[in-house]
């Protein structure tokens, strides 16, 4: 059987797969790299972010400081060698993507603007607007467009890792356009696949954020790490989850509760509405426990006010944040506060990855949001991440290319096979017609996510995570029996919504027994039966390897790398 072949494999066209691609790109010239999107790269879910990408560009500003604030915001489990490595790489990153063309924001003199973020301590989110992702995207698939070794595989879905003699020899993928499952060999692969934010109901993420690759890697027997750590943003539109920018935030908007107050005085004092996002959604959500929030349609608010910034300011910086008030609140944010409350917004776990973006299984990397490089700890300061798809993604091609320049070429009979059974499989599952008398996608997949919400949110509790255990159990029972209606081949999004479900579910298996075997509260894992944080036996990063079949994760905890910064109370 013929199939494709690279040497190095990108699976995802977003930030960190597009810098990863141009990295293998310029390492090795010689090489073939393929990019496997199940969406065109410019739908990826880097195009959304708003706010900014952080590096110490100003004189004020130093690597320690942003070490530090990285470190203190991960509520000291971030590793810091990591951390450090990532602080020094960072303005490079970002004056390179200058070089390429993105179109930062700029003071009057010319240089490229900051932005005050939460959790920092000094202005260091550069920006665009707040249209960041959309021109930093845009500016890397322009530049990934120069080299003629970079080919597309746009609209194709990977549905499993392919491994071969205890090494990655390439991935099973759907070309949506045709319904076929091809195999694609490679030398190396690289996991960028972003977030899993849809496992929620209530999520900033978009739809196509369903933790794909990290299921592929823990499917394939790598270990996940920190699943536990999920971020919540304490400012999401009520009704659609859509994100309001941090920014806001950051350009001076205060967030008031039903009696008129800053009430994050008795949270954050010394930060107020620039604390970081864990501390902010607790506060929220206390605080609407109190009574003290507006009521709405869609449970409780807060009002985020920006009206004495004024209309000018508005319009420069905030731009976007006035278009979505009027399209999906209806209001003028110049005129009127904006209704927000905690929204899931970032996964800080994922893939367990070394720093040049290695796993365990030889041949597979992983970078951006889909891997846990050791960067965001137990909560990830906003802005950090698009800087850190550049480093850590750049990181992965380079070491991908480097592996893959010595490494064999897989052989075509293994890989056929293996994708013979996958496409078993699939047939198997989802193109049964029983009748219409099976689970519906929906019913499972809104389930989870609602359940998600109620168990495993801002605040955690030993019963709730038990229920949840043992919904996904039983969820995962019910997907056995799901029936889909579109038996057809072309585009046949029912189908990739159900390999979705499918993934997703395994996740939050993980998720949900990670987060009962922490008994601590640490960064954005707040238990309510466990509300301090417990450094003699959770300083430490969660590592979950999946079980035998029906079985529970395997959770262990792997001791944190701590080189200069000693863990301190974490109080702002
Ligand atoms: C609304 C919003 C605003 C944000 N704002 C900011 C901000 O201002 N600053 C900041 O630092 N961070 C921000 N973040 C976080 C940041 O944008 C993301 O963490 C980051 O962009 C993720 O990039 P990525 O390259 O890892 O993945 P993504 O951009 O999500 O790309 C994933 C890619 O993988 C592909 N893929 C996935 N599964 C498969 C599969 N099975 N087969 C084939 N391809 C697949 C997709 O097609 C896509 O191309 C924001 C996030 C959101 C949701």
């Amino acid at each position: 059987m013929d199939f494709p072949s690279f040497d190095v494999l990108v699976i995802g066209g977003g930030a960190a797969g597009l810098r990863a691609a141009i990295a293998a790109a310029e390492t090795e010239r010689s090489l073939r790299i393929g990019i496997v999107s199940k969406v065109y790269p410019m739908r990826s879910h880097t195009v959304s972010a708003e706010g900014g990408a952080a590096a110490a560009l100003r004189p004020e500003d130093s690597w320690e400081k942003h070490a530090f604030d990285t470190i203190k915001g991960s509520d000291y489990i971030a590793d810091q060698y990591v951390v450090e490595t990532f602080v020094r790489e960072a303005p490079l990153e970002l004056v390179r993507l200058e070089h390429w063309g993105c179109p930062w924001s700029r003071d009057p003199d010319g240089k490229i603007s900051a932005r005050p973020f939460g959790g920092m301590s000094v202005w260091r989110t550069c920006f665009a607007a707040d249209k960041t992702g959309f021109h930093l995207l845009h500016t890397l698939f322009q530049t990934s467009l120069k080299y003629e070794k970079i080919a597309r595989l746009d609209e194709c879905f990977v549905t499993s890792l392919l491994v071969e003699d205890g090494r990655c020899v390439g991935v099973s993928a759907m070309n949506q356009r045709t319904g076929a499952i091809h195999p694609i060999g490679a030398k190396s692969v690289i996991l960028t696949t972003g977030g899993n934010g849809r496992i929620y109901a209530f999520t900033t993420n978009g739809n196509i954020c369903t933790g794909d690759g990290m299921a592929l890697a823990y499917r394939a027997g790598v270990p996940l790490k920190d699943m536990e750590m999920v971020q919540f943003h304490p400012t999401g539109l009520p009704a659609t989850g859509i994100l309001i920018t941090e920014a806001v935030r950051g350009e001076g908007g205060y967030l008031i509760n039903n009696k008129g107050e800053r009430f994050l005085k008795d949270y954050v004092p010394s930060k107020m509405e620039l604390g970081p996002r864990d501390i902010i959604s607790r506060a929220e959500v206390t605080e609407f426990e109190k009574g003290n929030g507006f009521k709405g349609e869609h449970g409780d608010y807060m009002h985020l006010d920006v009206r004495h910034l004024g209309e000018e300011t508005i319009d420069l910086k905030l731009p976007f944040m006035r278009e979505l008030g009027l399209d999906y609140v209806g209001i003028d944010i110049v005129r009127d506060p904006i209704p927000v409350r905690p929204v899931e917004h970032y996964m800080m776990g994922g893939v367990d990855v070394d720093i040049y973006g290695a796993s365990e299984l030889s041949g597979l990397y992983a970078a951006g949001e889909c891997a846990n490089v050791g960067l965001n700890g137990a909560n990830r300061l906003g802005s950090n991440s698009l800087t850190e798809c550049l480093v850590f993604g750049a990181a992965a091609g380079r070491a991908a290319a480097h592996h893959s320049s010595q490494a064999k070429a897989p052989t075509a009979n293994p890989i056929a096979a293996l994708v013979e059974d996958e496409t078993r499989r699939i047939e198997k599952t989802y193109m049964a017609d029983n009748g219409g008398k099976g689970e519906r996608l929906a019913d499972v997949r809104e389930e989870l996510q609602r359940s998600m919400d109620l168990n495993v949110g801002v605040f955690r509790t030993a019963e709730g995570l038990a229920e949840q255990e043992a919904t996904v159990h039983e969820l995962r029972q019910r997907y056995k029996k799901v029936q889909l209606d579109d038996h057809s081949k072309v585009f046949n999004t029912e189908l990739t919504a159900a390999l979705e479900l499918d993934f997703m579910l395994e996740l939050a298996e993980v998720m949900t027994h990670c987060a009962a075997a922490r008994k601590e509260s640490r960064g954005a894992h707040a238990r309510r039966d466990f509300p301090d944080r417990d450094d003699e036996k959770f300083l430490a990063n969660t590592i979950a390897t999946r079980g035998a079949p029906g079985q529970p994760p395997k959770i262990e905890y792997r001791p944190v790398r701590i080189t200069d910064w000693q863990p301190a109370v974490r109080s702002y």
